[in-house]
């Protein structure tokens, strides 16, 4: 993972975005998300250009509920600290 001020730069848009984690309340599961283009890693996926998936394709793909149905919580940039 490559950082950038503390933070996990996107490895798929290369530096524009950093990686945040977030809480989604209803599965009672965290993921990791690219604040600039919502491409997405399950919480314990390596963070790399060639497995990532939109949030909202991931979230009804592979768990059945819309990105617009669900809330977020405890959105943070830390989570690699506890890795
Ligand atoms: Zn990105």
């Amino acid at each position: 993972m490559e950082f950038f001020k503390d933070r996990v730069m996107c490895p798929r848009c290369e530096g524009a975005g950093n990686v945040y984690e977030v809480e989604i309340v209803e599965l009672n599961k965290r993921f990791l998300i690219c604040d600039e283009t919502d491409c997405s890693w399950e919480a314990e996926d390596d963070v790399r250009a060639d497995n990532w998936m939109y949030i909202f394709e991931r979230l009804e793909k592979r768990y059945g509920v819309t990105y617009e149905s669900v809330k977020f919580q405890n959105i943070n940039y830390d989570w690699w600290k506890r890795r």
